[in-house]
């Protein structure tokens, strides 16, 4: 009951100030002929703040929500194709360990799914058999030493 009586005591408010054309926020400026404005410019003003305060605040949870699909994604995407392990070496460390396509043609993909999208396109996906984990040192060496990284040569030398 408290809280009814509340709340139309400042919806009354809200309609009395209008009516009377004072700013229905402060109650002291006048709008004067801005038509179809409740406020003041002041609080008018104060408004887009708090308006793009809301805005960044909604746009930096957007942003998280993007990252968290986007880790799901790679989770699940690394998972089918044996873990967070360097195919090559055998490096675990994930901060050095990459996605990529086979044949080097990845590039083109990465441009037409962005950067964000690449993962959560390629969970749909049920044949991942063009891509493969490497780690930096992997990839490079591969790029480096014409598809085939260092690594692998000398493995076959040494047999
Ligand atoms: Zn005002
Ligand atoms: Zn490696
Ligand atoms: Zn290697």
């Amino acid at each position: 009951m408290e809280k009814e009586k509340g709340l139309s005591e400042s919806g009354s408010r809200y309609y009395r100030r209008r009516k009377i054309g004072l700013c229905v926020r402060c109650g002291k400026s006048q709008i004067g002929n801005r038509i179809g404005k409740r406020h003041c410019l002041e609080c008018d003003a104060q408004y887009r703040i708090y308006d793009r305060k809301r805005y960044y605040k909604n746009k930096s949870s957007r942003l998280e929500a993007i990252q968290k699909r986007n880790q799901i994604a790679k989770d699940e995407v690394y998972r089918k194709l044996g873990g967070y392990k360097c195919i090559c070496c055998g490096e675990t460390e994930k901060v050095f360990l990459t996605l990529e396509h086979k044949n080097g043609d990845g590039k083109e993909e990465r441009k037409y799914y962005g950067g964000s999208r690449l993962l959560p396109a390629l969970l749909k996906r049920d044949d991942l058999s063009n891509y493969e984990i490497l780690c930096m040192n992997c990839n490079l060496g591969k790029y480096r030493n014409g598809g085939i990284c260092p690594h692998r040569i000398n493995k076959e030398l040494r047999v």
